[in-house]
């Protein structure tokens, strides 16, 4: 029976807040693999290796040979909205980083029993400190480490019945996982890629240093691929737009199949947008035959007062100024590719 009189508004705690924030934010163990690989990439890591059980529910481990974190910051490391990143609301218009709301390690550490390891060159020492809900449990300890960073989650949603009950098996988890690495090793071939399940001594993914975008687009996706690939040369839009593209996309005779690939990266973050992909796509159905699917690797620079990336953490939907002709600008750059390369090639797919 509903009262007559309403009930008291009362404030959520800290805590509860905190909770629901880091539930949105990591809805999965793909999603805090992304952050803490974003992580490493602004830390100027040169190598990261992914290590998980259970396609990350078990565990997860990304380890790093960035910069490091200095002792004196681990007491708020994990405490929402403490970050190195930006000071002021107007540096967001120049926005060069990756993460930028010091949200990331709060909610991971919200979600799971998280250990971090840390030297930076100046150290001469590692430190070891463990984090329970934002919290440093206890004072960090010093402990023999590379330079660089570990971060360790444990157990994810162990608080968590209702989401931990929604996966219900560890290989889909990560494949979800190998994907988004796979991603952002296309992105950065600078960096010396690993990924790999607990255990097992053959990585799922291995990277040199100083390598190329088209030899992990090769080693990743397949070498057949990689004989199909046309790149799409740096090429700067009308002054208007504030932006620029380059890429690598398939030719008329690559059929992707059951593994399409389709990389977007606008300022050097992974994103999603259904837009762009429907404009890709629809340039595709006049070069390949019915059915078949190209794979492309598109990297979009637009200057950042321009863009509105990731105004929430969880949106991976992107959106920007002059949307439509920044669309119809990357796909003639992408056409021009294609048209420059197919003239031989298209025939002999059309019989
Ligand atoms: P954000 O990235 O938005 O600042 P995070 O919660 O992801 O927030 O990280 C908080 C801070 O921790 C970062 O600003 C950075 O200073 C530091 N940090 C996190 N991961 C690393 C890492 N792998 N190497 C060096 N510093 C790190
Ligand atoms: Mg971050």
């Amino acid at each position: 029976v509903e009262p007559d009189t309403p009930k008291p508004i009362r404030k959520l705690t800290a805590d509860v807040v905190n909770q629901i924030a880091a539930a949105e934010i990591i809805h999965r163990p793909a999603n805090a693999i992304k952050e803490l690989l974003e992580n490493s990439l602004d830390a100027g890591s040169t190598s990261i290796k992914v290590t998980v059980k259970e396609g990350g529910l078990k565990m997860l481990q990304i380890a790093d040979n960035g910069h490091g974190i200095n002792k004196a910051d681990l007491p708020l490391l994990c405490e929402r909205y403490a970050t190195s990143k930006i000071a002021a609301f107007s540096d967001l218009q120049s926005l060069a980083t990756y993460g930028f709301r010091g949200e990331a390690l709060a909610s991971i550490s919200y979600c799971s029993h998280l250990e971090v390891i840390t030297k930076t060159k100046a150290d001469s020492v590692g430190w070891k400190a463990q984090y329970g809900n934002g919290v440093l449990k206890e004072d960090a300890r010093p402990t023999a480490a590379n330079d660089g960073t570990v971060i360790t989650a444990s157990d994810l949603f162990y608080n968590n019945a209702l989401r931990k009950r929604a996966f219900r098996s560890g290989s889909d988890e990560y494949a979800r996982i190998l994907d988004v690495v796979t991603k952002y090793a296309v992105h950065n071939p600078h960096v010396a890629w690993v990924c790999k399940k607990a255990g097992t001594p053959q990585p799922d993914l291995s990277t040199n240093a100083g390598s190329s975008t088209k030899a992990n687009i090769a080693a990743l996706y397949t070498q057949s691929l990689a004989s199909e690939l046309l790149e799409v040369p740096e090429t700067v839009f009308a002054p208007k737009l504030g932006a620029s593209a380059r890429g690598w996309v398939s030719n008329a005779n690559h059929n992707g199949g059951r593994k399409p690939g389709f990389l977007l990266f606008i300022n050097n973050r992974l994103v999603d947008s259904s837009k762009i992909k429907k404009a890709i796509d629809a340039l595709y159905t006049t070069y390949l035959p019915k059915g078949a699917s190209p794979f492309a690797y598109l990297s979009l620079s637009i200057e950042p007062d321009k863009v509105d990336v990731n105004v929430h953490p969880t949106k991976s939907e992107v959106h920007f100024l002059h949307e439509d002709e920044v669309v119809d600008a990357l796909v003639a750059a992408v056409e021009k590719a294609l048209a420059g390369a197919n003239v031989s090639r298209t025939f002999s797919v059309q019989t």
